[in-house]
């Protein structure tokens, strides 16, 4: 069984795919025990990403077992559990050996900016994802890690890409001790930015959203304050009037192409996305942000051209930082925040859902329905 994209909002479980094989002596199969649906995925589901071609499997958030490795693999074996992260990267080239695990140069053939990602379209690499049973991946000695001893497996499916998507925000940012941090979205991703924004000593954090459950949650999650931007008129002026007028001295996107209120028109090609307009949650935190002030991005805005106040970005002297996660470089220090306790990925999750049913699983998640936070799919094998 296998997650299949039919097509802009139609996705189903597909019962006669082959099982993967190994292609490269490179190459693992793993079979999969968990895997995620996130915020990313639901760009896809959108139809939103250029050249997500229809039968392609999801999921760049998985744990599994290893079923089989090609010849030129050292460090796993069969029947070891490993955590995989996102970012498919072979480990060698400069970007690799800057620890730029999300701009590898080699894994995405066609290369477009991006390095190559599972599950996400032929501009990541058109690779197929963990949405599945079993999974193949490429560069096996460099990305999947060992699940330590003792870790829950809900917590290890989570260190693929959501934890180190929220500390990398939290990073970026560059947060000074006392700092007041805005969060645009109340996802996965932002509420986890939230948390770990704590760690690197906020003084006040901060998260904006619109969905009210998500606001309840995140205050719960990350004791961060949370407001909802339909009542709170101008979210801007409400930023500068909370910081006597300086502006928040962080702001990260934790929203991305999709923002709510969004004046956009997407023409999308077959590699590029064109957004005319504003993307909202930007506009926001680049408008909301003090002179001298970091904006963080981790929202996902495809291979695309967006319109953003760049004039405000010069005018206030703003340091704009944006990427994909690292997953490899940070999961280390990961580990050992999870170990420690400071950090509880697992607290997130809110379904658990049999991979046979995951067309329902993208339609709850897609439109925000049940209190979902964070669904986890769990293959019957
Ligand atoms: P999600 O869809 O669960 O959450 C997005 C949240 O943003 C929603 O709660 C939505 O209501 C809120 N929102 C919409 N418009 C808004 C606005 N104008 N202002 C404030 N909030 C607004 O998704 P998620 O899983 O939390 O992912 C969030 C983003 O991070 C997505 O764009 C995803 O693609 C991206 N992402 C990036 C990386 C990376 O490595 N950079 C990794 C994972 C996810
Ligand atoms: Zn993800
Ligand atoms: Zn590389």
């Amino acid at each position: 069984v296998a997650m299949n994209y039919r097509g802009p909002f139609r996705v189903r479980a597909d019962r006669n795919r082959p099982d993967p094989e190994i292609l490269h002596p490179n190459d693992a199969i793993v079979r999969v025990t968990r895997s995620c649906i996130c915020g990313s995925d639901l760009h896809l589901y959108h139809g939103l990403v250029p050249d997500t071609r229809v039968g392609m499997t999801f999921g760049h958030e998985f744990t599994g077992i290893v079923e089989e490795v090609g010849p030129g693999v050292k460090n796993l074996k069969p029947g070891d559990h490993v955590l995989v992260p996102f970012n498919i990267a072979c480990g060698t080239c400069p970007f690799c050996r800057q620890e730029l695990y999300g701009n590898c140069h080699e894994s995405n053939a066609e290369a477009t900016a991006v390095g190559g990602i599972f599950g996400y379209s032929h501009t990541a690499g058109g690779f197929d994802g963990g949405q599945a049973e079993y999974v193949r991946v490429p560069y096996a000695d460099v990305g999947p890690t060992i699940i330590p001893p003792g870790m829950d497996l809900d917590d290890a499916v989570l260190l693929t890409d959501v934890v180190p998507t929220g500390y990398q925000a939290a990073e970026m940012a560059g947060i000074k001790t006392g700092d007041t941090v805005v969060v645009f979205g109340a996802g996965p991703i932002g509420i986890m930015a939230a948390k770990c924004a704590w760690l690197f000593g906020a003084g006040r954090v901060i998260i904006i959203d619109h969905i009210e459950y998500r606001l309840d949650f995140a205050r719960t999650y990350a004791q961060c304050e949370a407001y909802n931007f339909k009542s709170l008129g101008d979210p801007v002026l409400f930023i500068k009037k909370t910081t006597d007028y300086f502006g928040a001295d962080v702001c990260i996107d934790a929203v991305g192409c999709e923002a709510e209120g969004s004046t956009m028109q997407t023409i999308t090609g077959r590699k590029l996305m064109l957004q005319s307009g504003a993307a909202t949650a930007l506009h926001w935190a680049i408008n909301g942000v003090k002179k001298g002030g970091v904006v963080s991005i981790v929202g996902v805005y495809g291979p695309t051209g967006n319109l953003i106040p760049i004039g405000n970005v010069l005018n206030k002297g703003l340091t704009i930082r944006a990427n994909q996660a690292s997953v490899k470089r940070l999961l280390p220090r990961l580990i050992e925040h999870v170990q420690a306790g400071r950090l509880d990925p697992k607290g997130l999750i809110t379904h658990r859902v049999p991979l046979e049913e995951v067309s329902d699983a993208y339609h709850i998640f897609s439109r925000k329905l049940d209190n979902c936070i964070k669904t986890i799919l769990i293959p019957s094998t």
